[in-house]
């Protein structure tokens, strides 16, 4: 970029505002981290950090007052203010001094230079500062030629990577991310830093490391960051059923294929088709039980007997454990888990309207999700079995189209209700209600009647008879 070009940048109502001030009141004052980063690598940010040799929180107020009064949120024990101009967030900070204490991410920390502010950084890449005073306008303070590794796709920490890494653990998570965000390499003694340091991956909360690990896997290829942490150690303190999908085992002659980069194919391959968190994730996790139900059999081979089911129980567990949300968000990945075989082995035989209507009924709205999961399951390196799969995929999801507006089980909803029964029959609630609506449903279902109303009416009172009971007369 050349000086022209930064000023270009630079030149917005912000950071007009930001100049005038730091001018008037003569402090040294700079934007950095993020944002210069992006600027570099042709990348629009909407993140500003602002560093000024002072007080932050005052600075923030003043810039704020010129731009027409914005509103000021203040954090005084980070010693940090922010405000938002139309969509971009502008975050200001005396610039500091940090030192550590061993067992917390925490740092005691000190009024200090713009060099020690650079120091405290995590990556040489997010260290790059420009000057905003007049006088030095669009200058760039690069101590430890960030830029230089910015054009080399290099992630490097500014200070020795034991100590940085040591001192704050998170940052070995976003090493990972921003080497899979850019495609940068984690230069020789950074990826040692890390690997040397894993352990401490124990004193950073779940909530902050599943805050990185969605971020990665909103990246456009996340299975670069999943390789990264697996090779780093990373993975197996964080994730160690995902770890223990790794590696390939053979028998007789028989081997498995690598559950671990099985699953990062087909995390990469539904990328493309949804930005929803969630069925990633289930895509991460719907082989997860492989490593605990494989089994060899002389005659079948390789046997992963009911690893939908058990990874369906597996979920709960590691949702708990790295502090995911418990809630609706984590029964849809167990739900995802559990079907994700049905559209595979429904598409390998003929295709039947109950089977249909059957994955209708268990994946209910969900079933453009599995269909899309399912689809992104097929790694064969077989193209010709790849593209048969797709085609009858094809047959099923035309399928479902069909059946789902004929029968509607999608949302089922019994077509006669318990009390329907009771007052058919004049019953008190009972067993048999239960069994009759199970029987009225499972007809349905088969196809032996439709999800009509009249219909299920006279089959309840079919099976009612048949199980003794005598119908009210109708007055
Ligand atoms: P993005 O927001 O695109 O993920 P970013 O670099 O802006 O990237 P932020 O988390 O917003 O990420 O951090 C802003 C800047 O603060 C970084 O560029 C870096 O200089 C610094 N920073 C953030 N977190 C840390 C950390 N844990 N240790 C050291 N420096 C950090």
């Amino acid at each position: 970029m050349t000086e022209k070009e930064i000023l270009k940048s630079l030149e917005s109502t912000v950071f007009n505002a930001v100049r005038h001030v730091a001018d008037l009141d003569k402090i040294e004052t700079y934007v950095i981290g993020g944002f210069v980063r992006d600027m570099f690598l042709g990348i629009p940010s909407k993140d500003v950090d602002i560093v000024v040799r002072g007080s932050g929180i005052e600075m923030a107020q003043k810039v704020a007052t010129k731009l027409g009064g914005l509103k000021v949120s203040v954090f005084k024990n980070f010693g940090t203010a922010m405000f938002k101009y139309r969509d971009v967030e502008v975050e200001f900070v005396g610039a500091r001094k940090e030192s550590y204490q061993r067992n917390s991410r925490k740092p005691i920390v000190e009024d200090g230079t713009i060099q020690d502010d650079q120091d405290r950084r995590d990556f040489t890449i997010n260290a790059l500062a420009l000057s905003l005073n007049s006088e030095t306008f669009g200058h760039l303070v690069d101590p430890f030629n960030g830029l230089e590794d910015l054009k080399n796709g290099i992630i490097r920490t500014p200070l020795e990577p034991g100590v940085t890494f040591s001192d704050d653990p998170l940052r070995m998570l976003r090493a990972v991310r921003f080497a899979a965000r850019f495609k940068f390499t984690i230069e020789e003694g950074t990826f040692e830093g890390i690997k040397n340091n894993r352990e401490r991956i124990e004193i950073v909360s779940g909530e902050r490391v599943v805050d990185e690990l969605n971020k990665m896997i909103m990246s456009e290829k996340p299975s670069l960051a999943f390789k990264l942490l697996e090779i780093t150690g990373l993975l197996a303190l964080i994730l160690p059923e995902l770890q223990a999908m790794k590696g390939v085992e053979e028998k007789k002659g028989k081997r498995h294929k690598d559950n671990f980069y099985h699953t990062l194919q087909v995390l990469d391959r539904i990328v493309p088709f949804t930005d929803d968190l969630w069925l990633r994730w289930a895509a991460v996790f719907h082989d997860i039980a492989k490593p605990v139900t494989k089994r060899f059999d002389d005659k079948l081979g390789w046997t992963f007997h009911a690893h939908n089911h058990i990874g369906q129980k597996m979920v709960p567990k590691i949702f708990k454990r790295m502090k995911f949300p418990m809630n609706d968000k984590m029964k849809f990945v167990q739900k995802m888990v559990y079907l994700h075989m049905r559209p595979i082995v429904l598409s390998e035989d003929v295709v039947t309207d109950s089977a249909v209507r059957r994955l209708l009924f268990d994946a209910g709205d969900d079933i453009d999700s599995l269909m899309t999961l399912c689809e992104a399951d097929i790694t064969s390196k077989n193209e010709d079995k790849v593209r048969k799969y797709m085609k009858n995929f094809k047959v099923v999801r035309q399928k479902l189209k069909e059946i789902e507006e004929k029968d509607k089980v999608r949302n089922f909803q019994p077509p006669v209700s318990g009390e329907d029964i009771m007052e058919a029959f004049g019953i008190e609630p009972c067993r048999e209600i239960g069994d009759i609506k199970a029987a009225i449903k499972e007809a349905i279902l088969e196809g032996e009647i439709n999800n009509d109303r009249d219909q299920a009416y006279r089959l309840m009172l079919k099976l009612g008879q048949d199980m003794g009971l005598t119908p009210k007369m109708k007055d």
